[in-house]
Order: C-alpha cells, then sequence, then structure tokens
C-alpha cells in the first residue's frame, strides 16, 4: 500500500473493528478526568500501540485567557446509609463521583446531603456524568430511583481525592509526511467510563494514526492530538500559536460507535478544503453524511474556530453530543458502541484523508495560499446594525470568571450564554449582531444583550 487510498481499499473492517472496540475495553474503566492519572494511563496504553509524545503543563500556567487547573486525582468515594450499607460507591461505577470533587469525610442528615446528589428524574435507572470544574465542591450521581428510595436519616459521605498543584497531561503523534503541511486529528480524553462519548473517538484516532503510519506515500504530516475537552485545546493552541502556519486541516473525533448516521458539522467558514473534503469522501463510500454549519459551542472546534485562530476545523460524528438518550450517562457503555460503525467511522477519516492527499477538491486559493481568508471587505458595511471586534480572539475566553457564565444575574440563561458564544465567535469585524442574530436563529435583543454585557466586561469593542 502506498496511498492512503491504497490503505483504504485494503482496509479489513471486520479486524479494525475487533481491535477498536478491544481498545474501548481496555480504556473504559480507567477514571479519567481533566487532569491526573487516568489521563495519564490512558496516554500510556496508547503509546503502546502510537509513539505519542506526552506533555505535562504545571497547574497555574497561563494558556491564552485560562489558567493550567489543579490536578485531581480520586481514589475512594462513597456513601453509607443510616443503616450503615454502601450506596453509592465509586468503586463500582466512576460516574458516581461528581467530577473534581473536592475530599470530604462528615455525617450528615439526608436533607442535607441531597444538595449534593444528582441524578436523572427523567431517566431514572442512570447515573448522570457531572463536573465541577471550575467551582470547588463535592457530590455524587446516582440512579433517580435510588435517589428516591433512600430513607431519611444520618448518613456518612466519604471522598479521599486529591485536588492540588500538579500538572495537565496531553499526548501528541507526529506522522510525518513529504510536506510540512499538518492535518490535526484531535480527540479528547476527559471523560470517565464512558464509551460513545470518548472511547470511540480515542479508539478511531488512534487505528487512523495506525494505517496512515503504514502508508509510505503520504503528502501531508499528521497530527494525532489526545488532550482534555476545552482547556487542553487551548493550551496545546497557547503553546502552538506561533507554529500553526502549517496547519492545514483539522477534525475532531468524537461520538463514532453507535448506529447513527454520519453527521458532520463544517469548520467556521463552511467551505474550507475540508468540508469539500468531507462531503466527498463520504459520498465515495456511499455513506448518508448529515452536514450542518458551524455553532461556536460543542467540543473544541469553539477554540480551534475562535476568531483569532479561524482554523478550517470540522467534526465528524455519528450521532452529535446530546441527541442521544445515552448521551452522558451510564447508559453509553461499551454495549452502546459497535464494532461495525467504529470500522465505518475509521473508513469515513480514512476516505478522508485520501480526498486531501488527492488534493481533489482543493480550490485555486487554496493551492498556493498558506493561510487563505474568504473575507468578504468589510468595507460596505450594508446591513444595518453595531459591529463589534472580539478583545480576547484567541481561544474562548473565560466567561465564568467574568460573572458571565453558569452564575447568578443576567448569566445563568441558556440562551444567553449561547448568545454571548456566538457574539465573541463572529465578532471578527465582519459581521453586525443582525448577521449574528440571523445566524445564529437566536432573538436579536438577546444578542445584544449579550453584547452589552461583553463590552462592558471588556471583551468587546464596538466598530465605528
Ligand atoms: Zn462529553
Amino acid at each position: 500500500m502506498s496511498t492512503v487510498r491504497q490503505a483504504l481499499t485494503a482496509l479489513d473492517r471486520d479486524a479494525a473493528g475487533r481491535s477498536m472496540m478491544d481498545l474501548a475495553g481496555e480504556l473504559y474503566l480507567i477514571p479519567r478526568s481533566l487532569t491526573g492519572d487516568g489521563v495519564r494511563e490512558t496516554l500510556e496504553r496508547i503509546n503502546r500501540r502510537i509513539p505519542l509524545d506526552v506533555h505535562e503543563l504545571p497547574t497555574g500556567t497561563p494558556v491564552l485567557d485560562w489558567t493550567v487547573p489543579k490536578e485531581w486525582n480520586p481514589r475512594e468515594a462513597w456513601i453509607r446509609d443510616p443503616a450503615g450499607r454502601k450506596v453509592v460507591d465509586f468503586a463500582d461505577h466512576a460516574l458516581h463521583l461528581l467530577g473534581y470533587s473536592v475530599p470530604v469525610r462528615r455525617r450528615m442528615m439526608l436533607d442535607k446531603l441531597r444538595p449534593h446528589l444528582h441524578s436523572l428524574p427523567e431517566q431514572p435507572d442512570l447515573i448522570p456524568y457531572r463536573t465541577s470544574y471550575y467551582e470547588e465542591t463535592w457530590g455524587f450521581c446516582l440512579p433517580h430511583r435510588l435517589l428516591a428510595s433512600l430513607p431519611d436519616g444520618e448518613y456518612e459521605v466519604f471522598i479521599d481525592a486529591s485536588l492540588e498543584d500538579g500538572s495537565m497531561t496531553w499526548g501528541e503523534c507526529l506522522l510525518p509526511g513529504a510536506t510540512a503541511e499538518e492535518v490535526l486529528i484531535s480527540s479528547h480524553v476527559c471523560h470517565p467510563q464512558l464509551a460513545n462519548d470518548n472511547l470511540s473517538g480515542i479508539a478511531v484516532a488512534v487505528h487512523l494514526a495506525e494505517a496512515l503510519a503504514a502508508v509510505p506515500e503520504r503528502r501531508y504530516s499528521y497530527r494525532f492530538l489526545f488532550a482534555p475537552g476545552g482547556i487542553g485545546a487551548i493550551a496545546w493552541l497557547a503553546r502552538n500559536r506561533d507554529c500553526l502556519d502549517t496547519f492545514r486541516h483539522g477534525l475532531i473525533a468524537a461520538n463514532l460507535g453507535d448506529a447513527g448516521a454520519f453527521h458532520y458539522k463544517k469548520s467556521r467558514h463552511g467551505d474550507r478544503e475540508i468540508d469539500r473534503a468531507m462531503a466527498a469522501a463520504l459520498a465515495g463510500l456511499g455513506e448518508d453524511l448529515v452536514a450542518e454549519d458551524f455553532f461556536p459551542f460543542g467540543y473544541d472546534e469553539r477554540q480551534y474556530c475562535s476568531p483569532g485562530f479561524d482554523l478550517p476545523v470540522g467534526v465528524l460524528t455519528r450521532t452529535p453530543w446530546g441527541r442521544y438518550a445515552e448521551y452522558h450517562t451510564s447508559a453509553d457503555d461499551l454495549s452502546f458502541i459497535g464494532a461495525e460503525a467504529l470500522a465505518g467511522s475509521l473508513a469515513a477519516y480514512l476516505a478522508t484523508a485520501a480526498v486531501l492527499e488527492e488534493g481533489a477538491v482543493r480550490s485555486n486559493a487554496e493551492a498556493t495560499s498558506s493561510s487563505v481568508r474568504t473575507r468578504s471587505p468589510a468595507v460596505a458595511a450594508s446591513a444595518a446594525g453595531r459591529r463589534y471586534r472580539n478583545l480576547e480572539p484567541f481561544g474562548e475566553p473565560q466567561l465564568g470568571r467574568r460573572g458571565l457564565y453558569g452564575g447568578l444575574g443576567g448569566a445563568g440563561r441558556r440562551d444567553f450564554e449561547i448568545a454571548m458564544l456566538w457574539v465573541l465567535n463572529q465578532s471578527d469585524g465582519e459581521h453586525s449582531l443582525d448577521d449574528i442574530a440571523e445566524r445564529s436563529g437566536l432573538p436579536p435583543a438577546v444578542v445584544g444583550e449579550a453584547a452589552d454585557a461583553l463590552q462592558e466586561a471588556g471583551l468587546l469593542k464596538e466598530l465605528a
């Protein structure tokens, strides 16, 4: 096999599917989080298959508008009921412990304990996945049916976990090609014991790296990034912001093991080579593809596609996050993903790489220019409406610490928060608030309110 196309043709889907399920099974019980030994062990196991450079960045290191958080390592956590029985135990399921819980050992009455217990009344048999990365607290997640059955009385809660200065870990595998031009495949590695939302993306990325490594004639260099979601991509961008001139195409791999149809979320501009390559690749495989326009939340495209970086990064999933009932619950287990679906996803990624390698969907502009901007001139600003410039355009600014996100007052309203993300992403001087309201589908009043709040926080500047 000398080309990626030939590697695709020769792909043994049965064997690849089994191997991806094996890897998912191997990683399933490792207690991953944003930081800590679970991430390290996950990367160590990936490194047994593909060569990884592992990076550690100390707690407190400034990265773009953020800082690397404390490192969290859970060891033991449980709740004993008034009769002394362990009714919730981290040893039974990693989702039982609220991610980033601080240590606690205390006896408390059920009504005092209740605010620390999280459940899903609509899905009473499932354990939800919850974290509290940026607010120090503790908690447990449990099936609602169990919560509802707990008798009144005094409970004992115990969490043995460390939350202290340490570091954040991520891994990269670079496969050099004939040119330094890079394709980035990015997967998050921060979810504990969840199969489709996390392990499927890791498994496909690892096997794609293995398949591409076996191809001697590659034009592109391929970089595989395994980093915690959000802050990991922010840190990677912070460390690499001066060497992005070789960045050509990017894809985010997640939710690739369920039985749903392929969904592709386009890059910010929607008309980049990666966007065309994806459509061509899936058509070539005879697979249906639901293509969707970019929106500024979801996975790490919200960082890569922030207006300062504006990288051509798309997201190929099967069923997107939040659109399947098992999402972020204990039902997203190994039985929810399948070898056949994973193999089909691997083929889709390999086919996309083949199209990129062949350059079949390049435009002349992209073939000759290293940094393409399909910008329309901002001079003839026709539509009415205010325009702003995002003053923190590299990655997402930390809204929480400015009291704009998830807090009290105006914040905490979902449409307002989404409107802020839209305004930040689109405020590159080219889009008015009217444009943003139209593109986002949000009420213009909410978009205006978001812009006012961001301007007040010093994140936006109104343009003349
Ligand atoms: Zn997730």
